[in-house]
């Protein structure tokens, strides 16, 4: 990171603060595994520092180090709400938009503390007076690895090299995506001899389905649909669907990536009914040119990343795939075909 950014966090935090970290809604490994990191090094490092997420994150992230503290906005609106008020500095991690945070984002932009953004998707917004934001990066815990080790290598213990690997893995799909680097390789080589274990780390994200959720990918892959003409295919889950195979939260995560592992297909996407919220919530995967971010962006009212982006759709499941394919149909040019 740039050594005038370097100065600025070394400013804010040369005197102890009271700190409080947000991660986005439904936060996944990346979110969570960079919070919980900075939340330990700022701790040991003489602050005094929490983390509250949005909403409830899922039981394949219920194993991280030190998750058992945070709080959760939506179960303890009062109380998360007085530490808000009452903190120095908020640091939002991995997001830009404090839309991603729902009902947090009022309390926050309320908030006179200072705000920190560290985060590596496209199109920061403004919100905070010190924004790392880096777009080239694979994933923010990646980030916070540069941050905590230009302020203080040495505190990288194992708790924190265990958060970061986890963050790093899951955002580059295991160190696949395009936005692997040299780089990424040394950050994380570092981490292990700090004390990470990447087969243990593997196994408890990747290693952990339920047989309902074995068998809720099953009928995912059992409802994919190509589109003739264009290498795109995208899968539908209806609310029915997620019921009779017991949903839990988390449960499809990483399901959208099976359309990608077909020859020839450079977008996936899956559709995700969800009755309680009347939405249905999109995922977006490509490979190489089409940029899913625009895609998300210009019809979903989402966002993320050029190969990875979500969105969501107020429409019915069915609507929605209307909508998709005529949108589809308009973009194809991106495809070169
Ligand atoms: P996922 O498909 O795994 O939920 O998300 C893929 C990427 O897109 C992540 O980087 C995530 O933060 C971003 N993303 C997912 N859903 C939304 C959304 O509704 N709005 C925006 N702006 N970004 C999203
Ligand atoms: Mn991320």
């Amino acid at each position: 990171m740039e050594k005038k950014l370097l100065k600025a966090f070394q400013k804010v935090l040369f005197t102890p603060k009271k700190i409080i970290i947000i991660p986005h809604k439904n936060p996944d490994g990346d979110a969570l595994g960079s919070s919980l990191a900075l939340n330990t090094f700022l701790n040991k490092t003489g602050h005094d520092s929490c983390v509250i997420a949005p909403n409830e994150y899922p039981e394949f992230l219920n194993w991280m180090p030190g998750q058992e503290q945070i709080k959760k906005f939506s179960q303890t609106p009062d109380e998360s709400t007085q530490m808000i008020e009452n903190s120095d500095i908020i640091f939002t991690l991995d997001f830009n938009q404090l839309s991603r945070i729902d009902q947090m984002a009022l309390v926050v932009e309320r908030s006179i503390a200072e705000k920190i953004m560290i985060d590596h998707h496209e199109h920061p917004g403004d919100y905070a007076s010190i924004s790392y934001s880096d777009t080239n990066k694979g994933s923010t815990c990646e980030m916070i690895y540069e941050l905590i080790s230009g302020l203080d290598h040495d505190q990288i213990d194992v708790t924190i090299a265990t958060c970061l690997y986890t963050g790093i893995m899951t955002d580059t799909g295991s160190f696949r995506f395009p936005s692997t680097t040299a780089k990424t390789h040394q950050v994380v080589s570092i981490l292990i001899e700090k004390g990470a274990q990447p087969h243990l780390i593997h196994q408890k994200i990747y290693d952990t389905y339920s047989f309902s959720r074995l068998k809720l990918l099953g009928t995912a892959l059992n409802n994919i649909k190509k589109i003739n003409g264009i290498p795109v295919v995208y899968i539908t889950l209806s609310q029915k669907e997620l019921i009779i195979n017991k949903f839990k939260k988390g449960d499809t995560e990483g399901f959208v990536n099976y359309g990608l592992s077909l020859r020839g297909v450079s977008l996936a996407v899956i559709m995700i009914e969800n009755e309680t919220e009347k939405i249905i919530k999109m995922s977006f995967r490509s490979k190489g040119s089409f940029d899913v971010n625009y895609f998300a962006k210009k019809y979903f009212n989402g966002g993320g990343h050029v190969n990875a982006a979500g969105g969501v759709s107020d429409l019915t499941l069915n609507e929605t795939v209307d909508q998709f394919l005529k949108a589809i149909a308009y973009e194809k040019s991106q495809f070169n075909i």
